[in-house]
């Protein structure tokens, strides 16, 4: 039993460890466009947002529509700013219209690749073993994937929250392998708040963003699940983002409506 005053500096100590491991994990604030922006609206808005988004001390992240990729790469050349896709399709090459493989994001210039968003999930039916299948193909292939998970409102009313993601990251990260594991950004999105306008509470998103890290260090360790990113996405915008990213699980946002306008820019300075 700790006691007294050991039991507080145990306690500062705990605490600092922590605020330290916050500090080294990487801090990424990630746009994603969805189907908006033709390639004129995309190089409009990435006039106005790069001379004003702060990539200083954190990684932005553009993940965009593939028809703007090639015009975003050219807007972003000379800038610290990553690109980014919002899908792919696991096969290599052949009988897939429509799709488009890793190595041809990579080919483009994309670095990095939002797998499993709720959209996809519930409009394109994509499910775990496709989210699984991707998430290995993007490891291998060298593409950073921002994984998404996100309970539905029904969910958290039912106080199934913690148990749907558990699910989703344990499903999610099938037989990725130990050196991959810190590679991995996961994204914590509540389908309730995406674009919505509700956004989780920071105790909320906390609650939730601590919990995956918990399942990762199940999986693996408690080392490497400290070195996750773990983001939280849903309505995120200039005024709510600094108290979200004042949580100590919470390592940056991924951000829908707010990324269309320069309002990204103040969340990239929270
Ligand atoms: C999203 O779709 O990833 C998202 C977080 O959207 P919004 O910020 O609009 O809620």
């Amino acid at each position: 039993m700790i006691v007294g005053a050991n039991a507080t500096t145990v306690g500062a100590n705990a605490c600092g460890a922590r605020k330290k491991e916050k500090k080294m994990r990487k801090k990424i604030i990630a746009a994603n466009w969805k189907m908006n922006m033709n390639i004129n609206e995309a190089k409009k808005l990435c006039k106005t947002l790069i001379p004003i988004v702060n990539t200083k001390n954190q990684i932005v992240v553009f993940c965009v529509p593939a028809i703007d990729i090639t015009t975003v790469n050219s807007c972003i050349k000379g800038t610290d700013i990553k690109l980014g896709a919002e899908n792919f399709y696991f096969e290599d090459k052949g009988a897939y219209t429509g799709e488009i493989s890793a190595d041809m994001l990579l080919s483009a210039g994309v670095e990095y690749v939002i797998i499993g968003h709720s959209e996809r999930r519930q409009i394109f039916k994509e499910n775990d073993k496709m989210i699984n299948k991707k998430l290995l193909k993007a490891l291998s292939s060298g593409l950073t994937p921002i994984l998404c998970c996100g309970e539905s409102l029904k969910q958290r009313e039912n106080g199934e929250t913690l148990d749907f993601i558990k699910k989703q990251i344990v499903a999610a990260f099938a037989k990725v392998e130990k050196e991959d594991v810190k590679k991995v950004v996961v994204a914590y999105e509540p389908i309730w708040a995406i674009g919505t306008g509700k956004t989780a509470t920071s105790k909320q998103a906390e609650e939730v963003c601590a919990y995956i890290r918990k399942v990762i260090a199940e999986l693996y360790d408690k080392k490497l699940a400290e070195e996750v990113s773990i983001l939280y996405g849903g309505s995120v915008n200039g005024k709510n983002a600094k108290e979200l990213f004042s949580k100590k699980n919470i390592d940056g946002a991924l951000v829908g409506g707010a990324s269309l306008k320069s309002e990204f820019a103040d969340i990239t300075k929270s």
